[in-house]
């Protein structure tokens, strides 16, 4: 899909350089294990819809995926509940408030499935009737499929530390539970657990760019050929990231950057170029919105110059290249 693969390379690797010089923002310590990872570590991966993979800087260093574990699991309660019912549970609406604030729409749902509350009801609806161990399984091998025959671990100190500070996600579950929110016969204790141990699965940036390749090609992995997920979930998952991924920022975002993609408090950034490719950055350092400050900056490195943004087909023959055929633009 990308004409001149080797050269998109080098204009991907002026983009990594360029974003290394940003060492603005910090590292979350509010989970106290995230606050042990080194600052520094910055890492790029894309892969298109045929295949085609780029990786550098950190690309082999394991980390964690926190909040970019919200669009699998909103995919896999849409394979398992379908729309319709995933959506009498949950809403479609950015919340304009904090991705953990204990606030519901006026039908008493989490606001989408990208803050913390809509990722606790969404793990309710995955596989509720298996044990915690066969859930988690589900998860991963749904996850390795994405990722092209790689599957995550669990960080079990992460795991830990996050099961450990996490009084708000717990007051969130029991005020949903209070109230109705989560499906009949949900287990909420259970449907945290998952929740906790899914924000703690370890991945690298490779892998992630895998994942964010199978959402660019509808569902279908590039590496493997496999379809893993219907190509009208894919598409509800990334109207999802689209308005609500990147937390207070997602209005900037899908104005500025202009693409689907989701951010979590471990510095990682997936993002997706629908029909071209996917692609995550990784760095822990994070803004006061807390989205990986090197990660935005490669997001915007990309759209300046590439017409990647949704709408730039709409502004007609722009100034920026068309790497899928050169010479356009
Ligand atoms: N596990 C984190 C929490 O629930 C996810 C935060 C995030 O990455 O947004 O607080």
């Amino acid at each position: 899909v990308i004409a001149d693969f080797p050269g998109f390379c080098t204009a991907l690797d002026s983009i990594f350089e360029a974003s290394r010089a940003e060492i603005g923002g910090e590292v979350a310590t509010y989970i106290p294990e995230l606050g042990h990872v080194d600052p520094d570590q910055f890492g790029f991966a894309i892969c298109t819809i045929d295949g085609d993979q780029y990786a550098v800087g950190d690309h082999e260093t394991s980390f964690c995926v926190q909040s970019c574990c919200k669009p699998a699991n909103y995919l896999f309660a849409l394979q398992e509940a379908g729309e319709q019912e995933v959506h009498r549970h949950i809403g479609r609406e950015p919340s304009g408030k904090g991705f953990n604030e204990l606030t519901f729409d006026e039908l008493g749902r989490p606001h989408n499935p990208m803050v913390n509350a809509g990722g606790i009801v969404a793990c309710s609806m995955i596989q509720p009737q298996k044990t915690i161990d066969e859930r988690l399984d589900s998860v991963l091998e749904r996850w390795r499929r994405l990722c092209g025959g790689t599957a995550p671990t669990l960080d079990e100190a992460v795991y830990r530390s996050e099961k450990e500070t996490a009084d708000r996600n717990f007051a969130l579950g029991y005020l949903m539970r209070e109230q109705g929110t989560l499906p009949d016969g949900a287990d909420l204790l259970e449907t945290l657990d998952l929740y906790f141990r899914c924000c703690s699965l370890s991945v690298d940036v490779k892998m992630m760019a895998r994942f964010a390749a199978s959402l660019a090609n509808g569902g279908e992995c590039p590496t493997t050929g496999e379809r893993v997920i219907a190509a009208d979930s894919v598409r509800a998952c990334l109207s999802m990231m689209s308005s609500c991924g990147m937390y207070d920022f997602s209005g900037e975002f899908a104005f500025s950057v202009g693409i689907p993609a989701k951010s979590g408090v471990s510095g990682c950034l997936m993002a997706v170029v629908p029909n071209v490719m996917g692609f995550c950055v990784w760095s822990p350092r994070l803004d006061s919105l807390g989205n990986s400050v090197r990660g935005l900056s490669v997001c915007r490195h990309l759209v300046s110059r590439f017409n990647f943004h949704t709408f730039d087909s709409l502004v007609g023959r722009s100034e920026k290249e068309d790497p899928r055929f050169p010479g356009i633009g």
